[in-house]
């Protein structure tokens, strides 16, 4: 085997967390190598470098939301006097696909151009564990190569996984890698799945005037707070989009004109509609399976994701891993970009900081944006008791809401838990407009261990939904959330 080159950090996935780590290493003085490759999907969609959040996450997706958002605001424009706002008019699926894209190309550029400026050497390349100091690196065409490096680094993200009793199903569906890149509007959709992906995307795909219905298996977003959960649901219902509860699909047939045929299971009873197309949103799995990680001795759980230890390190001394590919880790871009960039320091800047999971703020974009940091209140009652916490309570209606009658006034909604003994707020939960501008700056007061206290004493900003969260004393299970006046 024939090295050709040598490194003191080599990088495999070029997504949020590689890219990150690689650039920081670099800045530090090490030399850098990253391999990065799309494998494309089952149904051949591929993108360029960048990783999941660039080309298949959070940037298309939020631009698809914000396209659905400005639908939704020509009904306001009419009430504000634009009278001659379209209202007919029907959304054109391409050309928002045509600008989403551009800016994607934009910074697949970008990213390139950063590598090459910070001397990172970037590979287009499928790479996989040879030793636990040698990788190799396989381009498109089949040609090999290998290089060693001091330290390598796993940040190969994850890939959607698919319910595993329906046959082919892969050739059925889409999943997000396909979604953001249909070369068509996706029409008539069934979004199976209940969690972020399968909640944003059929929130947008609702607001940009597909029919939409989402299938449930069991309750809408695990892990969060179940009150705010159950009054997105019913915001969505209110603007259209359809909630098949507690079922699960059996069979997904393709039937002429290329619709989809999808049979459930709901409560024991079976039913049947058609579809232009299935959106499966049931999770990712890490994308590990073909690193030859068992190989050189790099431990996984049952579903392929790496162990490490909190300073990220793999159960090979010489080996990291980060971001979605690891166990127990938050799936979102900042907190993989972070771990990166902490790891590059620790390695190669003397530097000893590690990252820190507490109050890690995140936003579901569904069409009314639920942002949220710490407990919920089912995990706060679960670690303490009933007594030990007290949550504050407020729902209330966005002042701009209010030329719109039809606006539907019980919507908005924030949480604020709070330890009866400290004072200290250990949870927070917003459900309103623009709620990951909003909740970004508290999770620095939280960080930095504020109390209820301190969030009465701070002035708020008249007239906004964030004030809101500074003015609570509505006590839940004693006062009416319900806020009145302004
Ligand atoms: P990735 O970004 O997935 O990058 C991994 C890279 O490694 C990929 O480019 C992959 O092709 C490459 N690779 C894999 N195997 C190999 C190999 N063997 N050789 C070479 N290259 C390889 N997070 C948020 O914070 N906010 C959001 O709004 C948000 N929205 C999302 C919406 C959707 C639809 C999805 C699916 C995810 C979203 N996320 C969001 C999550 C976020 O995208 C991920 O947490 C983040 O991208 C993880 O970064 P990563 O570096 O771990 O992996
Ligand atoms: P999740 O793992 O969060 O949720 C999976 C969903 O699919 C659950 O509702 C689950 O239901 C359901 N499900 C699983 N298997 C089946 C099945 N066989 N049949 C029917 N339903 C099933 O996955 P997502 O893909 O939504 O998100 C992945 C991660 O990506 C998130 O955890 C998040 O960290 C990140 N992300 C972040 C975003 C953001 O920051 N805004 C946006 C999008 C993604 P059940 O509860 O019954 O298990």
């Amino acid at each position: 085997m024939q090295i050709t080159q040598e490194f003191d950090f080599f990088v495999i996935g070029g997504g949020s967390g590689g890219l990150a780590a690689a650039k920081q290493a670099a800045s530090q003085g090490a030399k850098v190598g990253l391999a990065d490759f799309v494998k494309p999907s089952p149904l051949g969609t591929k993108w360029g470098l960048g990783g999941t959040c660039v080309n298949v996450g959070c940037i298309p997706k939020k631009l698809m939301h914000f396209a659905a958002l400005a639908g939704e605001l020509r009904k306001d424009q009419v009430e504000a006097g634009w009278i001659n706002t379209d209202m007919q008019g029907k959304h054109d699926w391409n050309r928002m696909t045509e600008n989403v894209r551009n800016h994607i190309k934009k910074l697949n550029f970008q990213y390139k151009n950063q590598l090459n400026n910070q001397e990172v050497k970037y590979y287009n390349k499928l790479a996989e564990l040879e030793k636990s100091n040698i990788v190799k690196l396989v381009d498109k065409d089949g040609g090999v190569e290998f290089i060693k490096s001091k330290f390598i680094l796993i940040a190969v993200g994850g890939r959607p996984s698919y319910p595993e009793d329906i046959p082919e199903i892969e050739k059925k569906v889409i999943t997000s890698d396909d979604l953001f890149w249909l070369p068509n509007n996706p029409g008539k959709t069934l979004i199976v799945g209940a969690s972020y992906v399968a909640l944003e995307c059929g929130g947008f795909l609702n607001g940009l005037g597909y029919d939409s219905s989402i299938m449930v298996r069991s309750i809408l977003l695990r892990g969060f707070d179940q009150q705010i959960a159950g009054k997105i649901e019913d915001y969505m219902v209110e603007s259209g989009v359809k909630f098949i509860n507690e079922a699960i699909p059996i069979n997904i047939e393709v039937i002429e004109n290329n619709r989809r045929l999808v049979t459930w299971k709901q409560k024991g009873v079976q039913h049947s509609d058609t579809f232009d197309t299935v959106l499966i949103a049931t999770g990712r799995k890490s994308d590990t399976s073909k690193l030859n990680l068992e190989r050189v001795g790099v431990k996984t759980n049952k579903n392929g994701k790496i162990i490490c230890t909190i300073d990220d390190r793999t159960s090979v001394s010489n080996i990291y891993a980060i971001g979605d590919c690891v166990e127990g880790r938050p799936e979102l871009t900042p907190t993989a970009i972070k771990c990166g960039q902490l790891l590059a320091n620790r390695l190669f800047g003397g530097q000893k900081k590690m990252m820190c999971y507490q109050f890690i703020p995140t936003t579901v974009f569904t069409p009314l944006e639920y942002g949220c940091i710490g407990y919920s209140e089912e995990e706060a009652i679960n670690k303490f008791t009933q007594n030990e916490i007290i949550i504050y309570h407020s729902i209330f209606k966005p002042l701009e809401w209010n030329l719109l009658e039809s606006h539907y006034a019980q919507a908005c909604m924030i949480k604020l838990i709070v330890m009866a003994s400290t004072r200290r707020v250990i949870g927070l939960h917003y459900l309103g407009p623009n709620a990951g501008e909003v909740v970004q700056g508290y999770a620095v007061a939280m960080k930095l261990g504020a109390t209820k206290e301190q969030f009465d004493a701070t002035i708020g900003i008249h007239p906004t939904c964030s004030e809101e969260i500074l003015t609570l004393t509505a006590v839940k299970g004693i006062d009416n959330p319900q806020k009145e006046g302004c």
